[in-house]
């Protein structure tokens, strides 16, 4: 088979793995903190078959906040935009993503938007079903058909640890009850957040979940679209606009691929009816981000002309 990213592939994955030693792995979530900081590994998907993988592309991760993408698609699918963006806002906030400032000085106050930690429990609020076992099924089934891997499962270790140490999100959360953005038991929320955040891929499964985003919701192994084409296009605006935490706006201008990533060192990239991206490097930089990864996607964006702007 002719091999149209394979050499350059492990090129670049040679020459990125310098700079993981200039992040740390995130140890806010204690089972987090054993990750390999050495690690890099990248997958693309093109629709065809097989992936083009390099690097440590079997490494199984936790999704973080990249299930904040799935999360919302799912939520726009259940309850369609009016109801959804009536209890999350549309726009970046240029602040950390787990900050609670701009929750106490918006009018009304509700999440500026879903890819930041109170954003993504206000969406998560949302899913259906009768029980949080219910609604993660539901979630895990859709990551399944977007990956097309009938394995993926969850991190029972990853989700309890951070279960345990959740207060930050806790807070959040209390202070959107006593708000009206979200109702409900927020100890149930945060068990079905912190096991949505503990979702368990590879690289490959990444790539494809990508692809699926890029190309309107369809995945070529399965029979009917995944996503509406209008959800896959808006979940895709919000990976631009705030996927990279608060470099969401540098990564726009250097890489420009709708992207999101997670403190595990995931990351997922969507090239608008192209190639699906998956990246995993544990080693993150002050904001969040994958150092070596953020390093991979600027070298495969400029190689391959993959910038939307
Ligand atoms: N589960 C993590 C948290 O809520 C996700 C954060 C992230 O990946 O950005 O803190």
């Amino acid at each position: 088979m002719v091999c149209r990213y394979g050499d350059d592939l492990k090129m670049m994955v040679e020459q990125v793995k310098q700079y993981t030693s200039e992040g740390k792995v995130a140890d806010y979530i204690p089972a987090l903190s054993v990750a390999d900081p050495s690690k890099v590994a990248v997958a693309i998907y093109d629709g065809n078959d097989t992936c083009f993988s390099e690097g440590n592309f079997n490494e199984k991760f936790t999704l973080q906040s990249i299930s904040k993408v799935l999360t919302l698609a799912l939520a726009l699918m259940d309850h369609g935009e009016k109801y959804v963006f009536s209890k999350v806002g549309m726009e970046p906030t240029g602040d950390p993503f787990n900050s609670i400032s701009k929750l106490e000085t918006q009018i009304p106050s509700k999440p500026l938007n879903p890819m930041i930690n109170a954003g993504a429990l206000a969406v998560s609020s949302l899913i259906k079903g009768s029980s949080n076992e219910e609604k993660l099924e539901r979630l895990l089934q859709f990551v399944r058909d977007l990956s097309g891997n009938d394995q993926i499962s969850y991190n029972k270790e990853v989700a309890q640890s951070e279960f345990e140490t959740a207060d930050l999100n806790r807070a959040l959360s209390y202070f959107m009850k006593q708000h009206g953005v979200l109702t409900g038991d927020v100890d149930e929320l945060l068990d079905f957040y912190t096991k949505q955040c503990a979702i368990e891929v590879n690289c490959e499964d990444l790539a494809k979940i990508g692809f699926a985003l890029a190309n309107q919701g369809k995945h070529p192994l399965q029979k009917n679209d995944i996503i509406p084409a209008e959800i896959a296009r808006l979940v895709k605006t919000f990976m631009v606009t705030c996927g990279m935490y608060n470099a969401s706006g540098e990564f726009a201008i250097r890489v420009g691929i709708p992207a999101k990533s997670g403190v595990s060192g995931g990351i997922v990239g969507a090239v608008p009816g192209n190639i699906g991206i998956g990246i995993y490097g544990p080693a993150l930089d002050k904001k969040g981000n994958s150092v070596a990864g953020m390093r991979l996607l600027e070298l495969l964006s400029s190689k391959y002309h993959l910038s939307i702007f």
